[in-house]
C-alpha cells in the first residue's frame, strides 16, 4: 500500500507539472485567464500530493520521492488543452480507483476511507472540463467568445482542499 501511495504522490506531482507547463504555455500565448485558471490547477495537484505525503507520514510509513517526468509544453488551441486535460484526469481516476482496490484488497479500511476524498475529487475535475470543453466548443475560433472564457478562467482562486485546511 505505501509504494502504491509513493507512485500516487509522483502521478500528483506529474499532474502539478503538467498544469504548470499549461499555465505558461497559455500565459506566453495571451491568454491571462486560462493561465491563471491552470495555475491554480497546479496549485491543487501540489495540494493532493502533500495530503497523499501526510497521509503516509501520519500511519508511520516513509514518503519515498521519485523522478518527474517530462511534460507537453505546447497545445494548438485551448479546446486540444482542455482535451488532453479531461483525458489525462480520467486517467488519475483509474489510478485513484485502483488505489481504492487495493487498499479494499489488503483491508486497509484507513487508507480506502482516506482515499473517499479523492474519489470525489475526481468526479468534480472531470466535470469541472466537461463544462470547459462544451462551452470552448461552443465558441469555436470566435475571438470575442475566447476573450470571454479567457476573462471567466482569470476569476478562479484557488482553495485550499478540506484535509489540508483541518491540519
Ligand atoms: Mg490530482
Amino acid at each position: 500500500m505505501q509504494d502504491a501511495l509513493n507512485e500516487q504522490v509522483n502521478a500528483e506531482m506529474w499532474s502539478a507539472y503538467l498544469y504548470l507547463s499549461m499555465a505558461m504555455h497559455f500565459e506566453a500565448e495571451g491568454y491571462a485567464g486560462i493561465a491563471n485558471w491552470y495555475k491554480v490547477q497546479w496549485q491543487e495537484e501540489l495540494a493532493h500530493a502533500e495530503i497523499l505525503r501526510n497521509w503516509i507520514n501520519s500511519r508511520g510509513g516513509r514518503v519515498s520521492l521519485k523522478a518527474i517526468d517530462a511534460v507537453p509544453q505546447t497545445w494548438a488551441t485551448p479546446l486540444d488543452a482542455f482535451n488532453d486535460t479531461l483525458a489525462h484526469e480520467q486517467k488519475v481516476t483509474g489510478l485513484i480507483n485502483k488505489l481504492y482496490a487495493l487498499a479494499e484488497e489488503e483491508k486497509d479500511y484507513a487508507t480506502r476511507g482516506r482515499l473517499d476524498w479523492f474519489v470525489n475529487e475526481q468526479v468534480e475535475e472531470e466535470e469541472n472540463c466537461h463544462k470547459l470543453i462544451d462551452r470552448l466548443k461552443l465558441v469555436g475560433n470566435d475571438g470575442m467568445g475566447l476573450y470571454y472564457v479567457d476573462q471567466e478562467l482569470g476569476a478562479r482562486t484557488y482553495t485550499v482542499p478540506s484535509p489540508l485546511a483541518a491540519n
